[in-house]
């Protein structure tokens, strides 16, 4: 049986991250991993580039954090966006920021960020297994006992960064919150975040198409940013952000030109009178979205389309009806929310309140942010912390 001062069990980037904080300061750390790699899930992040973090301010940290995000202040004083891009730059990463604030690793490369993180692990000299899933983890006396198939480790502290319940192929299986919830901790309730939406609606005609800053609205509700036709429905920015408020039902309004007000189409429309409505209409929208629009009207000037048609066709550009069924499943979403209850940890060291030497970091606590670099920069961030507070204690 091996024994070390400090055991990092799940290799995201939270526990990537709290290995080399925990290492750096003087730990004896050993981070346990059961992929055959770090980093599964980060790595599909930003479309495969790896979205690192977002170079938005605080509050921007904050409000694109809503799920408790505002526990994070404690977490951000010590550790935040800006220090993370720091890292990296440090660590010889170049760095690029995207629409949106999205940083970037500049090779367009997850590889790049996994590996940098993987070397300072290696630097500071703490072990890293990986192929090794821990099955159960016992405190006896003072030590924590994890336990493999095969093996066993015992440490004097811990930190759980298994992630949540999405995307379980990615090895987030939730079984963090099993340990949680043997400690006596709390779960608070697994829900579906960052979802893709399923809508009724021509998919095969429209799959594959990128708006940018369009505007989705339900009732009251309005979200500006990107937004992707996918083989079932809507994805993207926009979709997700908006999931949270889909039961299955509703009808959600697009406007598709939120910078042009109708009357305003309608001027451009009279002003290019003369031209075909599929040249003027490619000009606004992408050209499958204004041809599917457009239907038979698509070769007509423009002037010769009734005044009926036009009206309505601006109507649809402003408005495009569309029907909703529902939304992916927990393990089908990109985030997961709910996890360890907050009220049972510090929020300046992220220890339990209820076992010493237990800490939590990343997706496993009840945290959710929206995609766009704010979960893995809640990851990063409480990372960090968890793995240089043990010094602290
Ligand atoms: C497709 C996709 C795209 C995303 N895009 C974005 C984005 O653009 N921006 C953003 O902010 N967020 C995004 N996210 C969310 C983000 O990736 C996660 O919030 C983040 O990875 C959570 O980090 P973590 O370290 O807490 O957990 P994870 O990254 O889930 O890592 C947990 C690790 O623990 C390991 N583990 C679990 N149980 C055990 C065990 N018993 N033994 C050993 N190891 C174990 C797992 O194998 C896993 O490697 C995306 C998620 C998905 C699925």
């Amino acid at each position: 049986m091996k024994h070390f001062e400090t055991i990092v069990l799940g290799g995201g980037p939270a526990g990537m991250m709290a290995t080399i904080a925990s290492a750096y300061y003087g730990q004896q750390t050993l981070l346990i991993e059961k992929n055959r790699r770090l980093g599964k899930k980060l790595a599909g992040t930003g479309g495969g580039r790896c979205n690192v973090t977002n170079n938005g301010t605080l509050d921007d940290l904050i409000a694109n954090i809503p799920g408790n995000g505002r526990f994070l202040y404690s977490v951000f004083s010590q550790f935040d966006n800006h220090d993370i891009i720091r890292f990296f730059e440090e660590e010889g990463v170049a760095l690029k920021v995207e629409d949106h604030g999205r940083v970037f690793p500049k090779s367009d490369k997850s590889r790049t960020i996994i590996e940098a993180l993987e070397k300072k692990i290696k630097t500071l000299g703490a072990s890293i297994l990986t192929q090794t899933e821990i099955v159960a983890v016992k405190k006896k006396d003072d030590y924590f006992h994890l336990r493999s198939a095969d093996q066993e480790w015992t440490c004097q502290r811990l930190i759980v960064t298994t992630g949540g319940k999405s995307y379980p192929s990615t090895g987030s299986t939730g079984f963090g919150h099993e340990i949680a919830r043997h400690f006596h901790h709390h779960i608070t309730d697994l829900e579906a975040a960052e979802s893709p939406i399923l809508t009724d609606f021509p998919h095969k005609e429209l799959q594959g198409i990128s708006l940018d800053e369009v505007t989705l609205k339900l009732g009251k509700r309005e979200i500006r940013h990107d937004l992707l036709f996918t083989h079932f429905g809507l994805s993207g920015p926009a979709a997700l952000r908006m999931s949270s408020f889909i039961k299955g039902g509703e009808r959600l309004e697009l406007d598709l030109l939120p910078d042009h007000s109708q009357a305003d189409l309608a001027k451009l429309l009279e002003a290019n009178r003369d031209k075909q409505a599929k040249t003027v209409f490619k000009g606004l929208l992408p050209e499958r979205l204004a041809l599917f629009l457009l239907k038979d009207l698509a070769d007509l000037p423009i002037k010769q389309i009734p005044k009926a048609d036009l009206e309505q066709l601006l109507t649809t550009v402003k408005g495009l009806q569309i029907p909703v069924t529902g939304k992916m499943s927990l393990a089908k979403s990109f985030v997961t929310k709910g996890g360890v209850d907050l009220k049972e940890i510090n929020p300046k060291t992220l220890e339990s309140k209820l076992v010493p030497g237990l800490h939590f970091a990343g997706e496993v606590m009840d945290i959710n942010a929206h995609t766009g670099g704010f979960n893995i920069t809640s990851a990063l961030a409480s990372g960090w912390v968890a793995g240089s507070s043990i010094s602290y204690d």
